[in-house]
């Protein structure tokens, strides 16, 4: 087995003001300080709106927190005329470790193909932001069985043209779909699955040792009642959590999954 540090990421999507949001993150942050959350075995992150992230970065620097954080997405340009989009530039300075790219919101909503969000991840890479990649099936496509293909397409896609190094450092969620924000989970021998094909399908674009030091979180309804069975899975080294996110117990509870 390899020396993968859990990672235990919140995504708050279009919720939490900027108040609200630093509010959350110091009760979560006193919720694990009392529960003595050792970060040192398992990571802990927030991917809050961007108009939050100034708060974030003022709390976490000024408390010297250990929980990290991310932007939800970034412009695969560093500058210039492009109204309304965020360069990576822009995070890095705001002391993000992270940025999703690549979310299915953003992939559904905002039509993000995967040569976009290939650029998006050299974007990131270029700031120094450690890139949490989104891939996964929708239901017509689980129905289909034609999941792993599908998915791993969208991964080969997404990370064409990193050197090995830069493969190493990539943290990959795998969301189905039909999983996402409905109540649906799928099993943690689904979510096993899905990442030992992920695992595999690196080796074979990069290294074994790419492979082995990538880490790879399900998400998709995770909840503190799921959350220890799905960890457990050889393959699976974290979660991306959406709506328990915002519940700090809940959350809390997640990150404390060992206990
Ligand atoms: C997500 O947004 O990445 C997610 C997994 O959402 P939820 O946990 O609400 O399904």
């Amino acid at each position: 087995t390899y020396d993968r540090r859990p990672l235990i990421a919140g995504n708050w999507k279009m919720n939490l003001d900027h108040v609200q949001g630093i509010t959350l993150l110091q009760k979560l942050a006193w919720t694990l300080d009392d529960a003595k959350h050792d970060y040192s075995r398992v990571e802990v992150a927030v991917f809050p709106p961007f108009t939050d992230l100034r708060g974030v970065q003022t709390l976490v620097k000024g408390d010297d927190l250990d929980i990290v954080y991310g932007g939800q997405d970034l412009s695969p340009e560093d500058s210039g005329a492009y109204t309304g989009d965020i360069s990576g530039q822009f995070l890095e300075k705001l002391g993000c470790t992270y940025v999703l790219v690549g979310h299915s919101e953003r992939r559904t909503i905002h039509n993000e193909s995967d040569e976009l969000l290939n650029r998006k991840v050299q974007a990131a890479y270029r700031h120094n932001l450690v890139p949490v990649l989104c891939v996964g099936e929708g239901l017509e496509v689980r129905q289909a069985g034609t999941h792993v293909e599908h998915t791993l397409a969208q991964l080969r896609q997404d990370v064409a043209g990193l050197d090995p190094e830069q493969a190493g450092e990539l943290v990959v969620a795998y969301e189905p779909v039909w999983a996402i924000g409905t109540g649906e989970v799928a099993g943690p021998a689904d979510a096993q699955e899905m990442c030992a094909a992920i695992r595999a399908e690196l080796a074979a674009l990069f290294d074994e040792s790419v492979a082995a030091r990538v880490r790879l979180l399900y998400g998709g309804s995770v909840k503190a009642s799921n959350a220890a069975a799905i960890l457990k899975e050889r393959d699976v080294d974290g979660v991306l959590v959406g709506g328990a996110s915002l519940d700090v117990d809940e959350f809390a509870n997640i990150v404390r999954f060992e206990h």
